[in-house]
């Protein structure tokens, strides 16, 4: 099925092909803005936009043509999308050789030839050094497309050679009703995209993960711990029967909302977790923010420990064990 253009990279859509129709179209795009908002989908959608031969209104491809039908079947001949190969994680200087190939060629069907790489901050140095060649000469015909979610990491001499298209996260009703669509009947939302940070792929992710079922142990095991009724290790074992790396992610969403309650007396419906406004706040008055703060620090190392796939049991016990501590809950034999 042809991917088609979500509700909010309308405004995106709509500057590029302004652009195009104005003879104006950059060379080389940078597509930013935080994971999870389907900036990749959208630079396929506007690479076969610029090869098909329909006039959408709205420009979008039509899906039928002969060139729709190519660059859909991944056979079309001056199209070429890049991404690190299988298995690995890096784009090889290897692939962007080929891609400098790929460009010296004229386009076959008289028209753009396109390049989509995503994501761009996979390429290595040599990769980035060998790009930058082709950026420095594009030939008419060529448009590249660079996604990425972390700008940065990618050498200043590339960025400067690309023009910027931010994408950003907006809650609008179009975007939820789209979202609905997705998930499960009953799905929680709200809950969803404020744990995914406001990005409706991510919000997506996280509920085929099973990020709810995982943080409602996790929360049920804190009150356990709290009561010692459980010990860390008890607790950890139950966590990291699913994604540890849920688990992570909702003990510092708690974190960020205990520290909001303490710091700026916020009410409840501010919070990232909605529902647990009343359980926060039975806590608050044992704990210092000094420490709220010592605990989310601890757990954003977990976080970047769990991703070097460092012992899970492990990180999972000690940020139990520092969770017990921020909240001086007394050690002792659980009996
Ligand atoms: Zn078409």
């Amino acid at each position: 099925m042809m991917a088609s253009l979500l509700p909010w990279q309308q405004s995106q859509w709509q500057l590029l092909q302004e652009s195009r129709q104005q003879g104006r179209l950059p060379h080389a795009l940078l597509l930013t803005g935080p994971q999870g908002l389907g900036k990749g989908q959208f630079a396929t959608l506007f690479a076969q936009s610029l090869l098909c031969q329909s006039n959408n209104a709205d420009a979008t491809p039509c899906g039928l043509c002969r060139y729709c039908q190519l660059y859909q079947a991944g056979s079309h001949p001056d199209v070429s999308l890049v991404s690190p190969l299988e298995g690995k994680k890096a784009i090889a200087v290897d692939q962007i050789r080929a891609l400098g190939q790929f460009m010296a060629l004229k386009s076959q069907y008289a028209g753009h030839k396109l390049v989509v790489i995503n994501p761009a901050e996979a390429m290595n140095i040599n990769s980035s050094n060998s790009l930058l060649k082709t950026l420095e000469e594009p030939s008419a015909e060529a448009v590249l497309l660079l996604v990425t979610h972390q700008p940065a990491q990618l050498p200043a001499t590339i960025r400067s050679r690309c023009q910027e298209v931010r994408f950003g996260i907006a809650e609008t009703a179009e975007n939820r009703a789209w979202l609905s669509q997705q998930l499960p009947a009953g799905a929680d939302i709200d809950l969803l995209l404020s744990l995914a940070g406001g990005a409706p792929f991510r919000a997506i992710q996280l509920a085929d993960e099973g990020l709810l079922e995982q943080r409602q142990t996790l929360f049920n095991g804190l009150d356990q711990l709290a009561g010692l009724k459980l010990d860390p290790v008890s607790l950890a074992s139950q966590l990291n029967k699913a994604n540890p790396g849920w688990a992570l992610l909702c003990l510092y969403s708690w974190t960020a909302d205990m520290i909001r309650l303490k710091a700026a007396e916020q009410t409840a419906a501010q919070l990232g977790n909605p529902d647990l406004g009343e359980r926060l706040l039975k806590l608050l008055n044992q704990v210092s923010l000094t420490n709220l703060f010592k605990l989310q620090d601890r757990i954003r190392q977990a976080q970047q420990e769990f991703e070097r796939n460092l012992n899970p049991a492990l990180i999972m016990e000690s940020v139990l064990m520092e969770w017990q501590n921020t909240f001086r809950i007394r050690k002792r034999k659980i009996t």
